[in-house]
């Protein structure tokens, strides 16, 4: 009882009682300029009173660079809402007057040709400070309009050195379009009294919430392969400087204290040095010394991991830096109840701040101790067993163009093929493959990005397990144990547009393969004009030669008409190839004119959003569709769909997530009139459960047993059932529909739970099957792996007029899985071709 007195003393701060002010936040002993203005004296009211919105923290930056010698400010990217992204650099007037030159300086740590004549004593450090990249998570931002105050304002010997002897980069508002979401909620709910009542409106916020991005995406998952243009500016910057020390402040659940980083030890990547974790622990102890001074609680270690390379915290491990986590326990609103007694928002500010002073002290203090450390970390030479990689080919540029992009994105060297190799059962051309060498300062990273691991430390991730860039590229690749001999070193990678062959007012022909042939199609369709898919593969002349087409083959019907310089326009933009053809007879297979070339139906889909709904797994689609394939998307909350007049939509999307107020007569009456309903992980297993169609889920895994085991060890052996994202193998049908455009037999899949489909005894709605042995990349527990060997991926059926279309992962991962877009578009655009398939029973 003594304690809890205690701490609800100590949590609940003596401004709540009266004004909050800005002593309670800054240290002590230090003198302010008065020209440089306060927060309150420019937004008008003090930190930790309203959630600031990122507008006004832009704003209030640059009213502070206005009167101050020691900030820098730019724009490196504008979010999908538009919303600017600003860095600030900030160090002594004297750096900033020559600071392209420390930079060039610095990034001669990662060059081992010329780093060792470098003097780390003599270099400043570059110090990367991230704030609430989770726009919901707002103790970050509003504690960074401390930061730039104190950086500019503070006087004396101490700030002076720190200047002196830092390049301190701070990026104060990660997420701005979440954030605003958010910032939006939270000041609208509050009350002049503040309620700390947790079950109050102010603290849970309307679905998606501000977590996410516009398309509701986590940004602390883009770091790596930087499918979004906030990620896609800010790695541009951080790779211009690649700082020694990134921090990123983050919130947890409201019951917690303060995370500071290393997380898990064993949950530490592999291709991670092991004296990153050391040096990483030595920074803790100036956070620790920070927060015991203003008696904050907080622990260390033991959770929180840095495995995946994807999260802001981690990539600068696999780049010769410390990439550094912070979780405060999460006010949420601006005071809450608490296991510990009420929480306040200013406490968790307070908090973040100490977090960033205690960063700068450290880094200043380690300064040459982490200088030499980057430039040994690029120094030191790879010593695997494979010496190259080689990857490309295949039947679409447009992906291994995107794979080349993420690696140039991220600093890596790729070289042309100069020779035609064969490399175990591949071969790969000069003309479209390239190599990867691991002699380069990147190594680790390349490993990272190449390497398919099963075998790990630990068995519980945080995050994904595996993200084999060719895999979720699905791009052949192979890995050379002798060194290759390079062609051009690649600086860029232009769009491999597409082309017309030959011109004709009868019809044009082009293939399914393309990344982008959804969206060739559905700017066809939607300018009218009419197209047929082939149902079977045929031969027709192009260029005077015969050529084979696939499954799946558009034929533009021209109708007299020959829209040749419309089709150029299209080539450009999404690298479609088409070819001219001037007669309806083919030389083999199918003519032009058969009924096995079906009509194409312009989709116009229905997403299901809304409470209950896996907003990231809604917002891929969003995003797929919108962005990359430019059909527009109705979307939909769940209520509404229940009283809406559905007739008008072609498909139903049911992604992940929680359909229990879903009216299951609805969807049926949707099906029976002829609609398709897509339904992918959970959203699949919902129609399961009404019975809408037939198929069947297998029953979760369990490690309950006989044998005693441990009490604390049952976290992680639930853990260790948990699919957390890895990459298994499938077989496909390329002649079924919802495969057309593939032209391999085996496909990699991203399983990110645990749904696991009943084979259906139907020899031909299963156009997807995972293998006997499916397990490609990343941990998957062996009873779970028993369960997705040899199921169904992809089940196809009709029920009424209508079609369902049932994924049991998620096609669309983060936007970066390219080699599944394909099965999920084939759902709108070919769902028509699926048919009961009536077959006899062999048995
Ligand atoms: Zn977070």
């Amino acid at each position: 009882m003594k304690i809890k007195i205690a701490l609800f003393l100590f949590l609940i701060p003596s401004f709540v009682f009266s004004q909050i002010s800005l002593d309670y936040y800054l240290p002590k002993n230090v003198s302010y300029n008065s020209k440089i203005p306060t927060p309150k004296a420019f937004l008008g009211y003090e930190v930790g009173e309203q959630h600031v919105s990122p507008y006004e923290i832009y704003a209030y930056y640059r009213e502070v660079a206005k009167y101050s010698d020691r900030i820098k400010l730019e724009t490196y990217a504008r979010s999908f809402e538009n919303r600017e992204l600003m860095l600030a650099t900030v160090s002594s007037p004297k750096n900033l007057a020559n600071v392209d030159q420390i930079r060039m300086e610095h990034l001669k740590l990662a060059n081992s040709e010329v780093s060792k004549s470098l003097k780390p004593e003599q270099m400043p450090i570059v110090v990367w400070m991230g704030y609430s990249v989770h726009g919901n998570e707002a103790s970050g931002v509003n504690s960074a309009l401390l930061t730039i105050y104190y950086l500019a304002a503070a006087q004396g010997p101490e700030i002076d050195a720190l200047l002196n002897e830092s390049i301190i980069l701070v990026d104060p508002c990660i997420n701005p379009d979440g954030a605003n979401r958010f910032s939006t909620w939270v000041n609208q709910n509050k009350s002049q009294s503040l309620v700390a009542d947790a079950n109050s409106r102010e603290f849970k916020e309307t679905w998606p919430g501000g977590r996410t991005n516009h398309y509701w995406f986590d940004m602390n998952r883009d770091w790596l392969y930087q499918q979004l243009p906030e990620s896609k500016g800010r790695l541009v910057k951080y790779y211009d400087w690649l700082p020694n020390v990134l921090t990123d402040h983050h919130e947890m659940g409201s019951n917690s204290t303060f995370f500071f980083q290393p997380g898990i030890p064993a949950r530490t990547h592999p291709m991670t040095p092991v004296k990153n974790i050391e040096l990483t622990s030595k920074i803790g102890q100036f956070h620790a010394a920070g927060l015991d001074s203003i008696g904050s609680y907080y622990y260390t270690k033991e959770n929180y991991d840095d495995f995946y390379y994807g999260k802001g915290s981690t990539l600068p491990d696999v780049n010769g830096a410390i990439g550094i986590l912070f979780e405060q326990a999460s006010s949420r609103g601006h005071l809450q109840e608490s296991v510990n007694g009420i929480l306040s928002f200013p406490f968790t500010v307070r908090n973040q701040f100490s977090a960033t002073l205690s960063t700068l002290k450290a880094s200043k203090s380690m300064r040459n101790e982490l200088l030499t450390y980057m430039r040994d970390f690029y120094a030191e030479k790879s010593t695997d067993e494979v010496k190259a990689y080689v990857f490309g080919g295949g039947n679409d540029p447009v992906r291994t163009w995107e794979m080349v992009n993420v690696m140039l994105r991220n600093k890596i060297e790729i070289y042309k093929l100069s020779k035609n190799e064969t490399l175990g059962n591949s071969q790969f051309s000069s003309a479209d493959a390239y190599v990867v060498p691991m002699s380069q300062p990147k190594h680790r990273l390349v490993k990272s990005l190449f390497e398919k691991r099963t075998t790990f430390a630990d068995s519980a991730f945080y995050d994904i397990s595996a993200w084999t860039l060719p895999l979720c590229m699905n791009v052949p690749f192979a890995e050379s144990k002798a060194a290759m001999s390079l062609g051009q070193k690649l600086s860029e990678a232009n769009f491999p547009q597409g082309k017309i062959v030959g011109s004709s007012s009868y019809s044009y022909l082009f293939e399914w393969d393309g990344y982008f042939a959804a969206r060739t199609a559905y700017e066809l369709l939607n300018k009218g004009y009419k197209l047929k898919y082939a149902t079977e593969p045929f031969e027709a002349v192009v260029d005077g030669k015969n050529k084979a087409f696939s499954y799946g083959t558009v034929q533009i019907l021209c109708e007299g008409n020959d829209p040749k310089a419309y089709l150029e326009e299209l080539a450009k933009r999404d690298g479609t190839v088409f070819y001219g053809q001037k007669t309806g007879l083919t030389q083999s297979g199918i003519n032009l004119g058969s009924e096995k070339f079906r009509r194409m139906e312009k989709p116009q889909a229905l997403m299901i959003v809304g409470d209950g709904v896996d907003y990231n797994d809604a917002g891929e689609v969003w995003h797929l569709l919108d962005q990359r394939v430019r059909i527009p998307l109705s979307q939909m909350d769940i209520s509404s769909v229940n009283r809406t007049d559905l007739s008008k939509y072609t498909h139903i999307i049911i992604n992940q997530g929680r359909y229990n107020e879903l009216s299951d007569e609805k969807i049926k009456g949707f099906l029976t009139k002829g609609g398709t309903i897509v339904a992918l992980g959970q959203g699949a297993s919902w129609l399961s459960q009404k019975k809408i169609g037939t198929v069947g889920i297998k029953s979760e895994a369990s490690n309950d047993g006989k044998s005693k085991r441990q009490f604390v060890s049952k976290s992680g052996y639930d853990g260790a059932l948990v699919t957390s994202g890895a990459i298994l193998e499938a077989k496909l049908d390329p002649s079924h529909p919802l495969c057309y455009g593939y032209k391999q037999i085996s496909l990699p899949i991203f399983k990110v739970n645990n749904v696991t489909f009943e084979e259906t005894g139907n020899p031909y709605n299963t156009p997807l099957m995972f293998t006997e042995k499916p397990l490609l990349a990343g941990y998957v527990h062996p009873k779970n792996l028993e369960r997705f060997k040899n199921s169904p991926a992809i089940i196809a059926q009709t029920f009424g007029q209508g079609k369902i279309v049932s994924i049991s992962d998620n096609p669309n991962f983060r936007a970066f899985w390219y080699g599944t877009n394909k099965l999920f578009l084939n759902s709108l655009f070919f769902s028509s071709g699926i048919s009961a398939g009536r077959f006899e029973d062999e048995d």
